[in-house]
């Protein structure tokens, strides 16, 4: 795996002009990926822009530089490309973002079953965030790495592994973070700043927890939150709700968690499982992806016509 940080360490080396972007819907390993290999570009003296699709969850302002991330879609199409975190090219928003029109594709990932749309394709399902690729990259370029850098790999790596307790947590999860904490990463500043919550999404949660839905004697767990509903409750960032799906798998007995929101006209599906069933070979199967444990996919079709079905399936397979 060193062999192919240090080839495209090198690619990197030998050229300039990069725009990186990752999947839409940012999340902490999205982001911090972006901002770590971003800065280090920079620390090179490369040109370097960094895109999202999407606003930045205004829970990670406390990163230092998080707003050197553009919002937009990239065109500066001779630029390379480096695309991370993001499974296909569909993740990629590709209507707007015309990623075969750049002179070259890198792409990062740790998802299964990466299409390796790249020219490079440096993927490996191994690792619990995109973040602990990006750590070896940087090691290749950097003597040292600075607080500013390590800070974004350890929110990528801190989010990814559930704060260090999902499957594919490994020894040298704990290798690279005893390393990011020796170069000034602050486990403290994370943990106070991820977990905080608005008054707002406190009401809204005692909202939301009504709401849920069980079936299959209680081992599947559903739950549709409306634009409306989002609305209605003035949530500062639609982001806040992130980590809702959480809360349902946890409820005891729940083998499949199933969050649908509505978002923008369509419908966002979030899956968790706490059970073998694998939630990331369904969503593929819907046209998205994911992780056994964790998986989603998008639809313009009602989830009242969904729903069914995958109740239907998963408690067949359960
Ligand atoms: P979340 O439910 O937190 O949005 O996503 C859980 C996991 O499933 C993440 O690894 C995410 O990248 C993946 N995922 C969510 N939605 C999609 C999708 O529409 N397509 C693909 N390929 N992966 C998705
Ligand atoms: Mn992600
Ligand atoms: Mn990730």
């Amino acid at each position: 795996m060193n062999n192919k940080a240090k080839e495209i360490a090198e690619f990197l080396k030998e050229n300039d002009g990069f725009s990186l972007v990752a999947h839409n819907g940012p999340d902490g390993d999205s982001v911090g990926s972006i901002l770590a290999l971003g800065l280090t570009l920079k620390l090179l003296g490369k040109r370097v822009r960094m895109y999202s699709s999407d606003p930045i969850p205004t829970l990670f302002n406390f990163i230092q530089s998080i707003e050197e991330i553009i919002i937009d879609i990239p065109t500066d199409f001779n630029d390379i490309l480096i695309v991370l975190d993001c499974s296909d090219e569909k993740r990629l928003i590709v209507q707007e973002i015309q990623y075969k029109s750049f002179s070259k594709i890198i792409n990062i990932d740790h998802h299964p079953f990466n299409t390796n749309f790249g020219d490079y394709n440096f993927c490996d399902s191994e690792k619990i965030a995109t973040a602990e690729l990006v750590y070896f990259i940087v090691k290749e370029l950097l003597e040292e790495i600075p607080k500013e850098i390590a800070d974004p790999l350890y929110l990528g790596i801190y989010t990814d592994s559930g704060a260090f307790g999902y499957d594919n947590t490994s020894p040298l999860t704990h290798e690279i973070v005893s390393e990011l904490l020796r170069c000034g990463t602050s486990p403290v500043d994370f943990k106070i700043n991820l977990e905080k919550k608005s008054y707002e999404y406190l009401k809204f949660l005692s909202f939301a927890f009504q709401n849920i839905k069980q079936f299959n004697d209680g081992t599947i767990s559903y739950l549709y939150i409306s634009e409306r509903d989002l609305q209605r409750f003035e949530l500062k960032d639609y982001s806040e709700i992130d980590g809702l799906i959480d809360y349902l798998r946890n409820i005891e007995g729940t083998a499949v968690a199933i969050l649908v929101k509505e978002e923008k006209g369509q419908f966002k599906f979030s899956f968790r499982s706490a059970s073998k069933f694998d939630v990331g070979q369904l969503c593929r199967e819907y046209g998205g992806g994911g992780h056994k444990k964790a998986a989603g996919f998008s639809t313009l079709e009602h989830p009242e016509k969904i729903i069914p079905k995958l109740i239907n399936k998963i408690s067949k397979n359960l």
